[in-house]
């Protein structure tokens, strides 16, 4: 529109992000050699009594030039390159070697819980179940503790094929849960063919909790939630949860566990063992 066969850069942010990207993707292999990477837990708590069930962990990666970089900036490539596979692989191992740990440690011995992310390329890829099998088998944590979290939009319109080991993880004993509940258009019917017994409900229902007095149109909505899930024998777990108002009408509206900055942000495995000791967070 300026006339002639004038090229000109529109964002040089989006160059800038692009050439990130870039080097970014090329410099995954070898930061999973280096050991680059490492993992920060986030408890998830019981609303009713406030003791911790269990913890979710979180892939941060440690760049030796762009300093701790959160998953949003490298999953994503990861998922692209296939790097996801290998990386994924060692997130479970290393979280479930941690997760063995505490319940050694637990002051009760009790049941605690850890959660692993599971993206769509990993569900794919056929070594998934192997993997899992020998994980459990050499920390020798019970298949009951492990609850692998698949998002919604992953599993929208699966094909059995794609539901197949995910049914077969499950006739083990692992939980599956479904993230980011509420984010993806499912259809609710659709759930009973999914292999979950967990919902994670979305931030963004959490948020009209937070105002005082909390949005009625998003209290009405989880409750319409909480009560099909526990109709279908689904357990539902909150996210976001930063207030303890929220965590108070999320109680009352019969949420089973709740995870987010009020009870503890993400952090280092020691320091969610001293909330595991604990009696509540
Ligand atoms: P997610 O599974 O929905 O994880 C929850 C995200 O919410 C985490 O962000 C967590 O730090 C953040 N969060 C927790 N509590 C609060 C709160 O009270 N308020 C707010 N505003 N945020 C809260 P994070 O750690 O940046 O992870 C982002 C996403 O990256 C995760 O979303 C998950 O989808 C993905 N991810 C993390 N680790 C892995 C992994 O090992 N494998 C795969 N495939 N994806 C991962
Ligand atoms: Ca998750
Ligand atoms: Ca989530
Ligand atoms: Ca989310």
């Amino acid at each position: 529109s300026a006339g002639g066969n004038r090229y000109e850069r529109a964002d040089p942010e989006a160059d800038a992000r692009a050439i990130t990207r870039h080097g970014l993707t090329t410099a995954l292999p070898a930061a999973l050699d280096r050991g680059e990477f490492f993992i920060e837990y986030q408890p998830l708590v019981h609303l009713g009594d406030g003791t911790v069930h269990g913890a979710e962990a979180l892939v941060r990666w440690c760049h030796p030039q762009h300093g701790v970089l959160g998953p949003d900036r490298f999953i994503p490539l990861a998922e692209h390159t296939g790097l996801i596979v290998p990386l994924g692989r060692w997130v479970l191992e290393e979280a479930v070697r941690q997760a063995r740990f505490w319940t050694h440690r637990h002051a009760d011995g009790g049941p605690l819980r850890i959660n692993v992310n599971l993206s769509p390329t990993q569900l794919h890829h056929p070594g998934l179940v192997g993997d899992i099998t020998d994980v459990l088998e050499r920390s020798g944590l019970a298949p009951g503790a492990l609850c692998l979290e698949v998002t919604e939009s992953a599993l929208i319109g699966a094909e059995e094929d794609l539901l197949k080991p995910l049914r077969q993880v499950a006739e083990m004993g692992v939980d599956i849960a479904l993230d980011d509940f509420g984010t993806g258009y499912s259809n609710l019917a659709n759930l009973r063919r999914l292999p979950v017994s967990v919902l994670k409900l979305d931030r963004s229902f959490t948020r009209g909790m937070q105002q005082h007095p909390a949005d009625p149109v998003d209290m009405k909505i989880v409750e319409g939630i909480v009560s099909l899930a526990h109709s279908l024998e689904l357990a539902v777990t909150v996210e976001g949860v930063e207030t303890a108002a929220q965590a108070e009408q999320l109680r009352a509206l019969g949420c089973d566990t709740a995870q987010g900055w009020y009870y503890a942000r993400p952090g280092a495995p020691d320091r969610i063992h001293s909330l595991l000791l604990a009696d509540a967070v």
